[in-house]
């Protein structure tokens, strides 16, 4: 039986159906901006694992970081204890982040960072005599991770809401971000906001958002007025923000963190994905000296979380090695290549009759079609065509790792121009046309 065929009875995918018919590439080795698969192909990769792999897989640097760390100790319980590469990293990420951020509370995925800051913004309100602010506001389109809190701030629609209605806390949605990045906001842009506010603020424990780049719920670049307008008024209102950055974080959106597209600060930044340059699972907060120590001078005093995994010493390691190791690269540089490179080569997909638009931002690539993919027939094109590229309902998105080259990244959208060319809408979905439905 072959690696798909034993993998098929007894695994589980994201968001697959267990015993469904889907095309699935076993991997033997990845290095560099390649992929190489079990039946010796070979494929760039344009997803950086989810944005988490910019460096490229199987760095000798963030290799030897992780090498040097097991001589030492693997894991130790974070309960009563510490070390040097917990106190370290931390170091490093106060550093690199907004001034103000000075506490850091490490989770060990993005969902769970997401649950602890949303714990963190009511014992917040609870420490200063406002129990009764509970919910968070948050604006459609977005994702924020697959627990069950987590959930309940993501979009309604692509977030299945429906389906679990009856566990979710209900939470206040607006509308959409608007304009799109680089645009100015207009008073109309801000009304549905302002009026939550009015309306609201003395329930809200918090807001929660993607800054600029909303992700998984859409991969849509919002205006930089409007991500200022809720910082002003969640000042006004003395809300905390929560700014989930464990997508855009570390150079993704052309900014080391997409807050500073705005020049905003929040009051709880969440970190993950990139944060280990892809090697492991570790998420970071970051927060005020003000709310941990109003949680700390309220009842019980103490931040109720913490993960048996926390601050796992080899995450650490290879975390700080991997900020160490893009902080020393001309990231920027890179970040920014790659989006000139993205929007000429993803320009051609904008005439087709089935793509809706096509955007760009940083080293983010998105070609939004007019009706969802199907997944199918579609993904199996892209590996004939020598790409890992993993669409998701309408989008046909890059992300590749900021250590592409420009022959390769050329290569990449060439087979996305391609791939999207030959689709066509069939029964509501994008198909390759000679596919037979
Ligand atoms: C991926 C993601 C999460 C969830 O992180 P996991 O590590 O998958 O739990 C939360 N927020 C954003 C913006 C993400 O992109």
């Amino acid at each position: 039986m072959d690696l798909c065929e034993r993998d098929a009875r007894c695994l589980w995918h994201p968001y697959s159906a267990w015993g469904a018919d889907l095309p699935l590439f076993g991997v033997r080795r990845a290095e560099g901006v390649r992929l190489y698969l079990e039946d010796g192909r070979e494929l760039i990769d344009g997803m950086a694992s989810w944005w988490c792999v910019i460096h490229g897989y199987n760095h000798p640097v963030l290799n030897a970081a992780i090498e040097h760390q097991l001589r030492d100790m693997a894991h130790v319980m974070f309960g009563g204890l510490t070390h040097e590469p917990a106190v370290a990293l931390a170091e490093r990420l106060v550093a690199i982040t907004p001034d103000g951020l000075d506490v850091v509370f490490f989770a060990d995925s993005g969902s769970v960072a997401i649950e602890a800051a949303m714990k963190m913004a009511i014992q917040y309100q609870v420490a200063r005599g406002e129990p009764q602010r509970r919910r968070f506001l948050t604006p459609r389109g977005g994702y924020h991770g697959d627990t069950l809190h987590a959930m309940s701030v993501c979009d309604p629609v692509t977030g299945m809401h429906g389906l679990f209605r009856e566990v979710l806390p209900q939470q206040l949605f607006v509308e959409r971000p608007e304009p799109a990045f680089g645009q100015a906001c207009e008073a109309r842009n801000l009304a549905a906001l302002e009026a939550a506010f009015a309306e609201h603020a003395g329930e809200l424990a918090g807001v929660i958002l993607e800054p600029i780049v909303q992700g998984a719920g859409g991969m849509r670049f919002y205006s930089t007025d409007w991500l200022r307008a809720v910082r002003a008024l969640c000042d006004r209102h003395d809300v905390p923000l929560i700014a989930d950055e464990i997508a855009t974080g570390f150079g993704r959106s052309g900014r080391l963190f997409a807050c500073e597209h705005a020049g905003v600060t929040p009051d709880i930044l969440a970190l993950g994905k990139a944060l280990t340059g892809g090697y492991m699972t570790l998420a970071a907060l970051l927060t005020t000296p003000k709310i941990a120590g109003t949680i700390a001078g309220g009842e019980p005093g103490l931040f109720m979380h913490g993960p048996t995994f926390m601050a796992n010493p080899l995450a650490c390691a290879v975390a700080r090695a991997s900020i160490d190791l893009l902080l020393d690269s001309p990231w920027q540089m890179r970040v920014d290549a790659i989006e000139d490179a993205l929007r000429r080569g993803l320009a051609p997909c904008a005439d087709l009759p089935h793509v809706a638009e096509v955007r760009v931002l940083g080293a983010i690539g998105v070609v939004e079609l007019t009706e969802p993919v199907d997944m199918k027939t579609v993904q199996p094109r892209f590996v004939e065509h020598g790409v890992w590229v993993r669409p998701f309902g309408r989008l046909v998105y890059l992300m590749p790792p900021f250590v592409i080259d420009r022959e390769d990244l050329a290569r990449l959208c060439g087979a996305v121009v391609e791939v999207v060319g030959e689709l066509a809408v069939r029964g509501g979905r994008c198909v390759p046309c000679n596919a037979s439905i």
